[in-house]
């Protein structure tokens, strides 16, 4: 899978290039978003510029994807990985027990050949009543079970063929067991050297608090959704960044309450809203990459970017991230986005 391949996450796979190519490679990664949208094929693409030998740079501004980086398409890491063949790339996914079906197959391991065809047609856009679908199961009770955990921790232990990176992705974790969610635990725990494992999920309210804080935690947004923003998102952004930078308590309060007032759907969009607005100004700042910040405040629009920097990014990300698990869990909207703008406010000051 190339990035090239994906339609409507330009921005994220820009970061995702960029990360590479600093060699902030996280040992245990979290993409979350719908399997429709991409989460997956970002994985996998993600995975194979990781390994590719020949990686292809790009001018963003003229590249016909807006791309800064893709994977070449054509050494032998990435054509094994096109093909989901690769020795050390590892896929684990819910199986299914149903016998008449399934033949008595029980663990990802027995389903790896019907998985890749699943993935290899729906171009790893298929969702997960698709793959039941795939199976012929309606019985809908698909899990990543503890034989797939001993497989994983299995994998990740063995040496590499080729003393390349050793990867597992596990797509729609949030379907993991108890059982299984706690022999990842350990793997996440003490991490061997060179393993990457990369989480898919679309939803991650089921999965462990403990697993989700030792994971880095990358959002694909939802592409059915994003095209077009709330106009009131705009004078609300430049507004509460304004405030943050001058930290007016009464001011701010004032635009915590209406914050709060939205509904957590909104508040949600909203926080993804803001994500994608710092994505913009990071890639700005650090690429060169065209202004993409379109609030309809001029002067905000070419002064914000730079208060973003690769210093206080990455914290920004996990800040926002944060506040959206906790309004998923329904916090108090008023204190998560209160404490949300005075880490805001500080990092944006530290840059
Ligand atoms: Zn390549």
């Amino acid at each position: 899978m190339l990035f090239r391949d994906i339609a409507g996450q330009t921005d994220l796979c820009n970061r995702l290039t960029e990360s590479v190519d600093a060699g902030r490679i996280a040992h245990a990664s979290l993409l979350c978003g719908p399997t429709a949208s991409g989460s997956l094929a970002v994985a996998l693409a993600y995975v194979q510029y990781i390994y590719c030998e020949n990686r292809q740079h790009h001018d963003p501004a003229t590249d016909p994807h807006g791309l800064r980086a893709d994977a070449c398409g054509v050494c032998p890491h990435c054509r094994k990985i096109e093909q989901l063949q690769h020795s050390d790339v590892h896929l684990v996914f819910p199986s299914v027990t149903s016998t008449e079906t399934t033949k008595g197959l029980k663990s990802a391991a027995d389903l790896q050949e019907e998985f890749r065809q699943f993935v290899m047609q729906n171009k790893a856009l298929g969702t997960i009543d698709d793959w039941y679908a795939f199976l012929g199961v309606t019985t809908q009770q698909g899990q990543v079970r503890e034989q797939d955990a001993n497989d994983i921790v299995r994998m990740l232990t063995l040496k590499s063929y080729e003393g390349n990176y050793k990867t597992v992705i596990i797509w729609m974790a949030e379907k993991m067991n108890a059982v299984t969610a706690n022999k990842l635990l350990k793997t996440l725990e003490e991490p061997t050297d060179k393993t990457l494992l990369i989480l898919v999920a679309e939803n991650t309210s089921t999965i462990l608090p403990t697993i989700l804080s030792r994971t880095q935690q990358i959002d694909v947004a939802d592409s059915s959704q994003r095209a077009e923003w709330p106009e009131v998102f705009h004078s609300m952004f430049v507004n509460w960044m304004r405030l943050l930078f001058k930290l007016n308590m009464a001011n701010l309060s004032s635009m915590v309450d209406e914050l709060a007032g939205m509904g957590r759907e909104m508040q949600k969009r909203f926080l993804t809203y803001t994500s994608e607005m710092m994505r913009q100004c990071l890639l700005h700042t650090l690429a060169g990459m065209p202004n993409g910040l379109r609030t309809g405040d001029a002067k905000f629009d070419a002064a914000f970017p730079a208060m973003i920097t690769p210093r206080n990014a990455e914290q920004i990300y996990k800040a926002l991230s944060d506040a959206t698990y906790a309004i998923e869990r329904n916090a108090a909207a008023k204190i998560t986005f209160m404490q949300l703008s005075f880490t805001l406010s500080k990092l944006i000051k530290n840059r």
